[in-house]
């Protein structure tokens, strides 16, 4: 095919509704190693302008991808398989083509009312598939500001205004005054929601502004030094208020209490929970006192000081430090603390300044033995000890060092 050949004549250029056509093969080809086909006219909208490219069949065979060969215009229909016809009859998902035409549409609306309320121009913008987003040139947005773009773009489509396109040069497109300028050169494909907006556009719209139904704005946030705005239109707004419908419902159910309420409720709940865990702290850190005395108490007299040797069944790590500390307060104490809670164990070993055994040599000699490591100074030393069945080991040797250096037996 040679490149003289008439680039595609695209159908939804003057009709976005055309969602069955027939058309000649003119041109086979590989796009990005697969099957393509490139037609003499077609309604499939090719990827651009921001919004997504159609999906379809062409005599039934599935299109996966429709875009824009960049030499000569020409829109490459990318196949599942490759298609061998001469004469193809194509059928656009229309359920797909015709969200993407109330998301663009309502898009236009949405952009001019930034600019009529803040003045507030369009970066950019993207159609997604999932989620449309504008970039809005501005300081600051504030919900007052988003309530009051949102309520006059709701206005315009409820108003049911036409949505005409022109093709114009570029005198009357000067004359005219549009949105932004053109992007493409010669005669220009320019979109006017009637009465309220123009803007050069070679995408797919609706016919009249009552088809986008409504939309929602369902947030902003600060994107390169502009503004991020995601809106959702017509039936995916109404998909959007179907499940936020469901959300409440179902947190009303678990937390028992109506719509209205679920603010306080879980204000409250917060607040319970936060209250709840000041007390528990406070409780576990006397109980951890209180243990730490009756560990004392059942310490064995050994050389000058008192031996105190325990493994805590219930105690966190941090339950451990905490009782150690304490027991250390008391003056002329070996603490030799082990926790076999989980994997791996620990073990932890403290004494008063005024006793002359070295806890992190003491831990060492214990553990490495024992595969263990750790370390620490020589009044506070911790390790970690893989098998949680060795801790009570590993604490009768330790006292029986502490013995040895204190005492001699
Ligand atoms: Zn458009």
């Amino acid at each position: 095919m040679s490149r003289s050949s008439p680039v595609t004549e695209r159908l939804y250029y003057t009709n976005a509704y055309i969602t069955r056509f027939t058309a000649r093969v003119v041109e086979q080809l590989t796009w990005r190693d697969r099957p393509a086909v490139i037609l003499d006219r077609t309604a499939f909208y090719p990827e651009g302008g921001g919004q997504p490219a159609d999906r379809g069949h062409l005599n039934g065979v599935p299109v996966e991808d429709v875009q824009v060969r960049r030499e000569d215009g020409a829109v490459v229909h990318v196949m599942s398989t490759p298609l061998t016809a001469t004469e193809v009859e194509g059928v656009i998902d229309w359920q797909r083509r015709f969200d993407h035409m109330q998301q663009h549409t309502a898009q236009h609306i949405l952009s001019q009312a930034f600019l009529r309320i803040l003045g507030a121009a369009t970066i950019s913008v993207h159609l997604g598939t999932q989620a449309a987003t504008v970039d809005i040139a501005h300081d600051d947005l504030t919900p007052e500001h988003l309530h009051a773009v949102e309520a006059l773009t709701n206005r315009v489509i409820e108003e049911n205004r036409e949505v005409r396109v022109h093709f114009v040069d570029e005198a009357t497109l000067a004359r005219w005054g549009v949105r932004r300028p053109p992007r493409v050169q010669g005669p220009i494909r320019v979109v006017e929601v009637v009465d309220f907006d123009r803007v050069p556009c070679g995408g797919t719209h609706v016919r009249r502004t009552g088809e986008i139904g409504v939309l929602a704005i369902l947030r902003a946030e600060r994107y390169k030094g502009a503004w991020r705005v995601t809106f959702v239109a017509g039936a995916r707004a109404r998909q959007d208020y179907r499940r936020r419908r469901e959300l409440l419902q179902e947190v009303g159910h678990v937390l028992s209490c109506g719509e209205n309420d679920l603010l306080a409720r879980v204000q409250r709940l917060l607040a319970e929970a936060e209250a709840a865990r000041k007390q528990l702290r406070s409780l576990e850190a006397r109980f951890w006192q209180l243990e730490a005395q009756v560990l004392w108490a059942n310490g064995e007299p050994c050389g000058p000081v008192r031996l105190v040797s325990a493994t805590l069944e219930s105690a966190t790590p941090h339950a451990l430090r905490h009782v150690a500390t304490v027991l250390r307060e008391q003056g002329s104490v070996i603490a030799l603390l082990g926790w076999a809670g989980g994997h791996p164990a620990r073990l932890l070993f403290a004494t008063s300044s005024d006793v002359p055994v070295a806890m992190d040599n003491l831990l060492r000699e214990v553990l490495t033995p024992l595969g263990g490591r750790g370390g620490g100074r020589a009044e506070w030393a911790e390790g970690a000890l893989p098998d949680p069945a060795r801790v009570k080991d590993a604490l009768a040797q330790a006292r029986q060092k502490v013995r040895e250096r204190l005492t001699g037996a």
